[in-house]
């Protein structure tokens, strides 16, 4: 597998992204109220074609996490070939493979086509999981998504007893119309075989029916404490993957700075994306992030060559911004190389591993 030790030295020089996501579309077969990206519709015409996706990812160093977005990433028939561009070119650790489950017969023999070209990675697949049967569609305004999504897990549970390398998790967005539900969510969680981690994302960006922003922070806090105290115990899930249990304990930590940066609206922690993150759309426009509109380039505009881009004038007027207005956000992604980055939350996190539960990574309840 690749190590991710080779990644150390950007704790102390910050010059490239080692976190990488790419939507590769805007298209989706679901329609959630919550979604953040819906106001970009662009056509599969002007999507980055593979042999775009192959300069591109020849353009740029080595990552540590590739993440993929969308839309939903598996309505692209060529999605494996574009894992493979990045997967030669840039060795990433992990790779991530967000889902809503909706389309079983597309997602499994794509993910199981990635496997077998991506062996020296870790292959995350996070299915969507917003409330139970019925509410879950309710939620997300698609009928029939629960018993998809169920479907699709079961195919992917079955994919990992194949490959070692595939790594399962759950994700809910957490929002006004589930916040009294976690618990039983949670609880649901709990019983889906092969399942090794469950997200909570606090709802985020402009979604199409802003109602589904109007959560109530205490309630948040109280999922993300029940998730804690399952972590600490004897029945913890956890990843297999090298430096797991190290995630697991950012990711404690990173949940109490989420509940805290919103609690203060204000920023807790330095923000480095646009230095080691960076976000690249289905058109080639590049940013810090997910959230941030500014532009750092497009890499059509710069013949494909991402370093261009990202080492552009306008890209160093976008990282001086940041730093300047010290902009805060809870999007998940970006605590994640914040935490694991800054030689200052060490302790912090060295606390949490040490109170993290006694089962190793990869054992699951
Ligand atoms: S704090 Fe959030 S919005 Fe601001 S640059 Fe960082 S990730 Fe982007």
């Amino acid at each position: 597998m690749y190590s991710p030790l080779k990644h150390i030295p950007a704790i102390f020089v910050k010059r490239s992204p080692l976190q990488f996501t790419f939507f590769v579309t805007s298209r989706c077969n679901a329609r959630c109220p919550f979604c953040f990206y819906w106001q970009e519709r662009h056509s599969k015409q002007d999507e980055l074609t593979v042999e775009e996706v192959e300069k591109i990812s020849a353009s740029m160093d080595d990552l540590l996490w590739l993440l993929f977005s969308g839309g939903e990433i598996f309505v692209r028939k060529d999605l494996p070939d574009i894992v493979d561009c990045f997967y030669r070119n840039t060795h990433p650790v992990i790779i991530t493979l967000p889902t809503n489950g909706f389309a079983p017969n597309l997602i499994l023999p794509a993910t199981e086509e990635i496997l077998e070209r991506s062996p020296k990675s870790a292959v995350v697949c996070k299915v969507s999981l917003d409330g139970l049967y019925d509410e879950h569609d309710a939620i997300r305004a698609t009928p029939g998504n629960f018993e998809k999504a169920m479907e699709t897990w079961e195919g992917l549970r079955r994919l990992g007893e194949k490959y070692d390398n595939l790594q399962l998790g759950i994700n809910t967005v957490f929002c006004s119309e589930n916040q009294d539900r976690m618990d039983g969510i949670i609880d649901f969680v709990n019983t889906l075989p092969g399942c090794e981690t469950h997200t909570i994302s606090l709802v985020r960006g402009s979604p199409s029916d802003d109602s589904y922003k109007q959560v109530d922070l205490e309630k948040y806090r109280r999922a993300i404490d029940r998730l804690e105290t399952e972590m600490k115990g004897e029945e913890a899930k956890m990843y297999h993957f090298a430096l797991a249990r190290l995630k697991s304990a950012q990711d404690l930590v990173q949940r109490r700075l989420i509940y805290e940066t919103v609690r203060q609206g204000r920023r807790q922690l330095p923000c480095f994306a646009g230095r080691i993150d960076a976000v690249m759309n289905e058109v080639g426009d590049v940013f810090p992030c997910e959230i941030l509109p500014e532009k750092m380039g497009n890499v059509r505009e710069a013949g494909y060559d991402f370093k261009k881009v990202f080492n552009s004038e306008q890209a160093d007027r976008v990282r001086a911004k940041i730093h300047r207005t010290k902009c805060y956000c809870s999007h998940e992604c970006y605590f994640v190389t914040n935490i694991l980055f800054n030689p200052m939350m060490y302790p912090q996190v060295a606390k949490q591993f040490l109170q993290l539960g006694s089962r190793k990574p990869g054992a699951t309840a």
